[in-house]
């Protein structure tokens, strides 16, 4: 198989296209040939040490495809079925193995670029506006870097149960993507001489005063400080990643100060630890693009081969929606 190794911890240019066996599945594993496959932060992270990792190592967790060899004790699949998944290791690659009860079906009419781009996003945006600080009807929620692949998701989700989506983005072109996904008010925060000070403001101005009731926090070491202080009382600030960096030790006591908020840092996996949750959740993502109430924006597609300059791309902040690598 054609794969993208880390050599080692660094830079993009650590990435290389290999050649290696394909792999055999083993006991409730499915073999993949890999149509698309997902770039997402965690992949840079992984790639550049910020996250332990064994090197050399096939980069990649997203993907969909094609099931091609099934492993002993499969019976919920079949040779030919298409699938996607969120979590096999290797997915940079024309075959991965993908554990037979984490794959996920896919709809006849989702083609395979959607595929691949909805898992990883798709789960978050939905486990942290169901599960993690649920909208509610009229609730204020803050969505910082609404025209990222998360952040569109996220958008459209809080709107549809009922929230208003305040958000951020730094750029025209990804202002205009936060409204069409439904964001009602946009604040460009690369214009903000203080961050701290202003975003907090024109955030307590848009909600009369109040603050948010959850503000989704992908952006971390920039962002954080204005976040805590956009919050309304007893609101929620859900730090869920650190595109910017991440974020230092905070003093409790902050949280007190801010108006009895709350403060959590969740991961997808365990939000989708059994394979019931993940299902369930995957469902109902599957089930909103096929009918056409969610969209699932690809923002750029590169050959398999071009995997270092899709992680310069999303690392240089440039990007918008989903990149995908074209297998
Ligand atoms: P995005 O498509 O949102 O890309 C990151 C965005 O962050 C950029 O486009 C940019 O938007 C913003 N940003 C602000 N400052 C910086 C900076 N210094 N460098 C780069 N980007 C910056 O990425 P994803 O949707 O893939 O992921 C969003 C976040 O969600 C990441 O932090 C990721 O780790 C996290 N995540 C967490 C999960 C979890 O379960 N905890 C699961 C999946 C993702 P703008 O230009 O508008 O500022």
């Amino acid at each position: 198989m054609r794969a993208i190794q880390a050599r080692e911890a660094g830079d993009p240019d650590v990435l290389e296209l290999v050649d290696l066996p394909d792999p055999d599945p083993g006991p409730g594993e499915v073999r993949v040939e890999v149509a698309f496959a997902g770039v997402n932060f965690i992949d840079t992270y992984r790639r550049a040490g910020v996250y332990p990792m064994t090197y050399p190592h096939v980069v990649g967790s997203e993907g969909a495809g094609r099931v091609v060899a099934l492993g002993d004790g499969v019976t919920s699949l079949a040779v030919g079925d298409r699938v996607a998944w969120s979590d096999a290791p290797g997915s940079y690659a024309s075959a991965v193995l993908v554990r037979a009860e984490r794959a996920l079906p896919v709809p006849d009419d989702v083609d395979d670029a959607a595929a691949a781009a909805l898992p990883l996003q798709g789960l978050t945006a939905h486990y942290l506006a169901t599960s993690t600080a649920p909208v509610l009807p009229g609730d204020d929620v803050l969505v910082h870097a609404g025209a990222g692949g998360v952040g569109l998701l996220l958008t459209q989700l809080a709107v549809a149960r009922g929230g208003r989506v305040l958000s951020t983005v730094s750029t025209a072109e990804k202002e205009e993507l936060a409204r069409a996904a439904g964001a009602d008010v946009v604040i460009r925060y690369d214009q903000l001489a203080d961050l701290d000070a202003e975003l907090p403001a024109l955030v307590r101005e848009a909600t009369g005063g109040a603050g948010v009731a959850a503000v989704f926090d992908g952006v971390g070491r920039t962002t954080f400080d204005a976040s805590l202080a956009s919050l309304r009382r007893r609101g929620t600030l859900v730090l869920f990643g650190g595109s910017s960096g991440q974020v230092p030790p905070v003093d409790l006591q902050r949280l007190n100060a801010a108006g009895s908020v709350y403060v959590t840092r969740p991961t997808l996996g365990d939000y989708t630890a059994t394979p019931e949750e993940l299902h369930e959740r995957a469902a109902e993502l599957f089930d909103a693009v096929a009918a056409g109430t969610l969209d699932v924006r690809i923002g750029a597609r590169f050959p398999l081969a071009d995997a270092a300059a899709a992680h310069a791309a999303l690392e240089s902040r440039g990007t918008t929606g989903k990149l995908v690598l074209e297998v």
